[in-house]
């Protein structure tokens, strides 16, 4: 038997037991004739000793040992005269009557610590001793949490959980396609599904009126901390409810896991805003609610001064910074880099201070007097000792930078909170959005998403002010979810097509198995899908989906533990009929 107990269990009532521990060396310490050794494992750490003059066969096997060293060791419990409060078996040590080394170890690249000392990339290269550290498996103890917490809410709510294919045709979800060659069908390929998206709506069609599934989804998109190419969903679907039905569902399963996992209770409804007024207030479909700082329109307010930059633009809005008064030159300064920075873009920053003395003095005094520069800050809801932000040029742009700034501010002023959540639904989504460069509509979620029955109309007359029966489900700022009621009739689907672009005949050789599905009584429905890595981030208090995923791929797209994508074998290639551009194929 390799073990009695775990390298986290025994405790001072366990004291004179006779006990078997396996696990790794995590140091080893001589000190006057004793020698400490720590014993990790996935539970903890467990202190052995041994006695360097007693016992010289032990003695001499423990000086051979190294870190990370796999040992089986036999003793007793006794208890402690040096206490170490830290640990839950810090009152007791086990007094060594044998050590077995198991297996030994290369000298590890980093330390197996909390904070270590590898880096990034060393980390994801060694991942499995990565994985070893505490952070690391705490964040993944967590996730099977969380996934057992979800499960069995669902399945009590009566949710089916049914895998879907991998190899598929390509649904389209607004990303590339990742696609797999067929050996047999030569010249054609499979597409990773970017969702299960179109194989929920025809379970729907099947009758299976709950579904479920934790699945892995694949979208071949540029980077970002909180994208990976392969990652989880939480895949929903429901048949006979409206958005009203999915959105108390989900809210239910999202209070769930706050007050299983986190101990949180969300007292009430989750509030709901529409897109618009998320864009209009916070330069963004996924506001941060846990502080106001809401945008307040200058733009009418403060043009015909001769000030160029205000007249010149198509809008001028600001945030009011609560008792930032007092900033001083270079605050300020550093705030103006932040809004300048190229992936920002502003030209520049106009502050207004409204000092505790009831004076004000704005970097645009030469141009508006103190009368108007109060006026602007009644307007903005400013009190003594605040400070209004502003920014001006072409809208969308102006709104996205005072969007960055406002969340700069909150930082600074420390109102983004890990421990505070702040749940929104979004709501009435724009359906479709217009592309100058290709001249066409593409459907903001996907092309099954219903419009609201109330502009439906409007999808002949004006499609682009089309809203859409969609809701994404926004958590500090997070985009934690998102989903839609989808459009469950033949006609309107054909017709989203059109508007989409499809020939009729691209649109039967891409989704004809769908509406010709439809054709056999497709019931209401509609559904959701969370991101579960950005879920079990956010409950872990972490900022990079990497964090919570085991084996996750670094910013470029690589796993550099397996060295992957790699070359493969021309031999490979041929059975698969590809032919390679030479100059790509480093063989
Ligand atoms: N398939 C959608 C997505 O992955 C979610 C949904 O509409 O249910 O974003």
């Amino acid at each position: 038997m390799y073990r009695t107990h775990t390298c986290g269990e025994l405790r001072i009532s366990d004291v004179n037991k006779q006990v078997t521990l396996s696990g790794w060396v995590q140091r080893v310490r001589n000190l006057g004739g004793m020698t400490f050794i720590d014993l990790r494992d996935r539970y903890g750490i467990t202190q052995l000793v041994l006695n360097t003059e007693t016992q010289p066969d032990l003695s001499r096997t423990a000086r051979e040992l190294g870190r990370e060293f796999v040992i089986q060791v036999v003793g007793s419990v006794a208890e402690r005269s040096s206490k170490n409060s830290k640990i839950p078996t810090g009152d007791v040590e086990i007094i060594l009557d044998k050590l077995n080394i198991l297996n030994k170890s290369a000298v590890p690249p980093f330390t197996i610590e909390d904070d270590t000392d590898g880096g990034d990339e060393l980390r994801m290269k060694y991942r499995y001793l990565d994985l070893r550290r505490n952070p690391v498996r705490r964040n993944l103890e967590l996730r099977h949490q969380m996934g057992i917490v979800i499960r069995n809410y669902l399945n009590e709510k009566g949710f089916l959980d049914i895998e879907t294919p991998v190899l598929i045709k390509s649904t389209p979800e607004g990303a590339r396609d990742f696609v797999v060659p067929s050996r047999v069908h030569a010249g054609q390929f499979y597409a990773l599904p970017q969702s299960p998206q179109v194989f929920k709506q025809l379970l729907m069609v099947a009758g299976y009126d709950r579904y479920f599934q934790i699945v892995k989804c694949f979208r071949d998109e540029d980077l970002r901390a909180d994208r990976q190419p392969e990652f989880t969903q939480i895949d929903c679907e429901m048949a006979f409810v409206e958005q009203e039905n999915i959105l108390n569902t989900f809210e239910g399963l999202t209070k769930h896991m706050f007050k299983t996992i986190r101990g949180v209770e969300i007292e009430g409804d989750f509030p709901r805003m529409s897109y618009a007024d998320a864009m209009e207030l916070y330069g963004s479909d996924k506001p941060d609610i846990r502080f106001g700082m809401k945008f307040i329109e200058l733009t009418d307010a403060v043009k015909g001064k001769g000030f160029k930059v205000f007249d010149d633009a198509e809008y001028v809005g600001g945030i009011c910074a609560e008792g930032c008064a007092a900033y001083s030159r270079k605050d300020i300064d550093a705030l103006t880099d932040f809004v300048k920075r190229p992936q920002i873009g502003a030209q520049g920053l106009i502050y207004v201070k409204y000092n505790t003395d009831g004076t004000l003095k704005s970097s645009v005094d030469k141009f508006f007097d103190e009368a108007e520069l109060k006026r602007w800050a009644e307007r903005m809801g400013a009190k003594e000792g605040d400070m209004l932000l502003i920014l001006a040029g072409v809208k969308t742009k102006t709104q996205n930078a005072l969007c960055e700034l406002r969340l700069e501010m909150g930082n600074r002023l420390g109102l983004r909170d890990k421990n505070v959540f702040a749940p929104l639904w979004v709501v009435d989504f724009p359906l479709l959005e217009w592309d100058a460069d290709t001249k066409r509509f593409y459907a903001m979620h996907h092309p099954f998403t219903s419009p609201l029955k109330a502009d439906v109309a409007l999808l002949d007359s004006d499609p682009g002010k089309v809203r859409a029966n969609a809701y994404d489900l926004v958590i500090n700022g997070v985009e934690l979810g998102g989903g839609s009621i989808r459009i469950h009739d033949d006609v309107l689907q054909r017709r989203m097509f059109e508007v989409l672009g499809f020939t009729d005949e691209e649109a039967q050789a891409q989704f004809g198995f769908l509406m010709n599905a439809f054709r056999y009584g497709a019931p209401p429905h509609g559904g959701i899908a969370f991101g579960f890595d950005r879920l079990v981030s956010l409950f872990a208090g972490v900022d990079s989906i990497r964090d919570v995923i085991a084996f996750p791929k670094n910013n470029a797209a690589r796993d550099v533990m397996i060295d992957s994508p790699s070359p493969i074998h021309l031999n490979q290639l041929e059975e698969l009929s590809i032919r390679l551009d030479v100059k790509n194929n480093p063989q």
